[in-house]
């Protein structure tokens, strides 16, 4: 190894709009109408959020079914089909909805795509809740498409009325090796209104990259679950990190990692908050990288409002956050 142990430390990282707004709308509804609040699904993909949530008063569930009949549930930011929507209302559930309006954009073009009877491409992973989300829009018009490979396979019913969407955390480069793949097979395959794959994510890619190439090793603090943290592991090898690992937690941080590594790179997902990064830089300092240098590559403002069913206070006031709105994507 030559020259000093150094840390590249990735900007943007951790939370977005969409999470910190999420978040709040939890904490707002455990505030307004006490404990229990129900969750369905995990708010956002990060085992440290969703446990200090559980800790105030939440209860996460996997379906509405589990929610006493009457009581608040949320909708967590990775957004819910119109069935999920039915099944709440018809069990008299109070539902708040933290769909990350980025989310619900794209909600928004699967409906308008199908009512215009287009075959709707969703590039995204099966499974996902963001992918059961937006195909359940339009169940009849989507077809999953997980990988490149399967690019090559898919089969439409009329390939001059296709358009491809897509979940917004995925890696931009496979995404576009996708879309390439499609448009060869379907030459006449629509673009999406706008970018689907979100800001956040992309901001967050742009930064690991730039960070990777000089990285001897790149820890990304992320949860397992979360589709654009591993995302950003796969970017870091992809642009030339040596070793690239996603932890939960800094104790998950290996001591044989940091054999012969000069540079680390630094950065976390979209759902986890920064003291989780802080701990790891921490640890980092003790084994020697003291010298931590910020790569940013964007500056990020935005914020969005709470959920409408937030937005006022008890008195009737808006509320504060809810008046957010700024910024851009
Ligand atoms: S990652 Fe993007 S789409 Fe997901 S919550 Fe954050 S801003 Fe919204």
């Amino acid at each position: 190894m030559s020259g000093p142990k150094k840390v590249l430390l990735a900007a943007p990282r951790g939370y977005c709009a969409g999470v910190d707004r999420a978040v709040i709308a939890v904490e707002k509804a455990l505030e307004r109408y006490g404990a229990p609040v129900y969750v369905r699904k995990q708010i956002v993909h990060n085992i440290h959020v969703v446990t200090e949530l559980e800790q105030k008063g939440a209860i996460f569930v996997e379906e509405v079914d589990e929610v006493p009949a009457g009581a608040h549930v949320v909708f967590s930011a990775h957004g819910v089909s119109p069935a999920v929507v039915s099944a709440a209302a018809d069990r008299g559930l109070q539902a708040i909805d933290a769909t990350c309006p980025l989310v619900t954009k794209v909600h928004r073009e699967a409906v308008r795509f199908a009512r215009d009877d287009f075959e709707i491409l969703l590039v995204g992973h099966e499974g996902h809740e963001e992918v059961e989300g937006t195909a359940g829009e339009a169940p009849d018009h989507v077809t999953v498409v997980n990988s490149p490979d399967e690019a090559d396979r898919v089969e439409v019913r009329d390939p001059s009325k296709v358009v491809w969407l897509s979940q917004t955390t995925l890696s931009v480069d496979e995404t576009m090796e996708t879309v390439r793949r499609l448009r060869t097979r379907f030459p006449e395959l629509q673009d999406p209104p706008s970018d689907d794959i979100c800001y956040a994510t992309q901001n967050r890619q742009v930064a690991i990259k730039k960070v990777a190439k000089d990285a001897d090793l790149v820890i990304v603090v992320g949860s397992a679950n979360s589709s654009n943290s591993v995302r950003l592991v796969e970017v870091a090898l992809e642009y030339g990190a040596k070793a690239a690992y996603r932890v939960d937690y800094v104790d998950e941080v290996k001591q044989e990692w940091l054999d012969g590594v000069q540079t680390v790179g630094v950065t976390s997902g979209a759902s986890v908050p920064e003291v989780l990064v802080q701990e790891v830089l921490e640890e980092l300092s003790g084994a020697g990288y003291r010298d931590v240098e910020e790569v940013r590559t964007a500056e990020e403002d935005l914020m969005f409002s709470l959920p409408k069913e937030l937005r006022t206070d008890t008195s009737g006031r808006r509320d504060a956050r809810a008046l957010g709105g700024r910024g851009r994507a």
